[in-house]
């Protein structure tokens, strides 16, 4: 394995970082990290495990691989794979938040973060601001402000923050700087080399690829905290199963393959949208005339395959277009092989208030778009017939 380690190209690390090819006299010598189902590792006597597994929670063969092939993409030391994105983020959270801190997020972060912030964790003070201006962010620091937590590009309104500029204006004050990377993948993005302290990652998303497994993950480059995250992760006990770090295993070996066709899909959705007559906003950040444009292409390679898009008329205009379609599956979620699409006023954001949603801009016929990897011209054509 450390002769493969030496690779720097993305999907070379994909396919082979973390992997193990048992060849030892008697072994079938897989190509492929088995699924170790096995809750406890035997001990040569009392005082000398026989391996550095012991316990299944602790550490186990599978979901190492895992994280050591994730670690590299994300280029961090540590990896740390958890159940959900939400069990990742949470983990994070009881590590460094003590009761009376202040936590400034993006006022558009994904909703289950905000459930955290708002009702979990105890005695926290929370701002939710716009951070594609870093100059709210300035605004909205306290003395007691303790952690920068950011996604970019989000969702619904796919706006982008400067990921390297807001890092470096919350290191001057010793505040941490958390950066979900849902949306973009290591594969167009990476936070720690932009000067974020932790990636946070929903692998339920492009990661698994295949909307068949829950998981989430936590990278670093970060000793103390790494250590730190460990003891939670093994004594809360929220870990990733084998079987699902064999999944997301396999989703990373195809995620630039699959990345690309998202991007090059939602780059040909776009265009239609926006030649469409009855559509009065796309969001893309792939669109030159995306307020993000600039910034994205600074600080990713890429541009992802989220999008949204805003129609003329009202809930009822929207309603009718959706029930036209037939190759777009109506679902929340994202990141898949299979085209969604969502409508956030009655589904994900439906749990803000009407007045949040206004101020964030969700209005009634404000659709997601997760653009999959089918062949383009379908997904236009399927749109097209909808939009009529
Ligand atoms: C889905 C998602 C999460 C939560 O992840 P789960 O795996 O559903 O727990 C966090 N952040 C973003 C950006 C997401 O899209």
């Amino acid at each position: 394995m450390s002769g493969k380690n030496k690779y720097r190209g993305f999907s070379t690390k994909a396919i082979h970082a973390g992997e193990e090819v048992d060849s030892r006299p008697g072994s079938v010598g897989e190509v492929v990290t088995p699924i170790h189902l096995s809750t406890t590792f035997i001990w040569d006597k009392p005082g000398r495990a026989h391996s550095r597994f012991e316990y299944i929670r602790s550490d186990n063969p599978t979901r190492s691989a895992y994280e050591t092939k994730l670690a590299s993409l994300e280029n961090a030391k540590y990896g740390l794979a958890f159940a959900s994105g939400l069990a990742a983020e949470y983990a994070l959270m009881q590590v460094v938040f003590s009761p009376g801190d202040h936590v400034v997020g993006f006022d558009d972060l994904y909703g289950g973060t905000r459930r955290l912030f708002d009702e979990l964790i105890p005695g926290l003070e929370v701002s939710y601001v716009d951070l594609s201006d870093p100059d709210e962010f300035d605004r909205a620091v306290r003395p007691n402000t303790k952690v920068l937590w950011i996604e970019s590009p989000t969702n619904p309104m796919i706006r982008i923050c400067d990921i390297a500029a807001l890092a470096a204006r919350a290191h001057a004050r010793g505040i941490l700087v958390v950066s979900d990377n849902t949306f973009l993948s290591p594969y167009f993005q990476q936070p720690l080399a932009l000067g974020a302290d932790v990636v946070v990652h929903s692998s339920t998303k492009y990661i698994g690829g295949h909307s068949d497994v829950l998981g989430g993950a936590l990278l670093t480059n970060d000793d103390r905290l790494y250590e730190k995250l460990r003891g939670i992760q093994n004594n809360c006990g929220a870990v990733l199963s084998p079987f699902d770090s064999y999944l997301n295993i396999r989703g990373l070996k195809t995620l630039a393959v699959r990345m690309e066709r998202h991007q090059k899909n939602a780059m040909a959705v776009a265009g239609f949208l926006k030649s469409h007559p009855r559509v009065t906003k796309v969001l893309y950040p792939g669109l030159e005339d995306h307020p993000g444009h600039d910034i994205i292409k600074k600080q990713a390679t890429g541009f992802g395959g989220m999008l949204s898009f805003e129609i003329e008329g009202s809930l009822a205009d929207a309603e009718q277009f959706l029930s036209k379609l037939e190759l777009f599956s109506l679902a929340e979620s994202l990141g898949g092989v299979e085209s969604l699409i969502e409508l956030p006023a009655l589904m994900t954001h439906v749990g803000l208030s009407e007045e949040t949603r206004r101020e964030i801009g969700i209005t009634d016929t404000l659709f997601r778009v997760s653009v999959g990897i089918e062949d383009a011209e379908d997904l236009i054509a399927d749109l097209k017939r909808a939009l009529g």
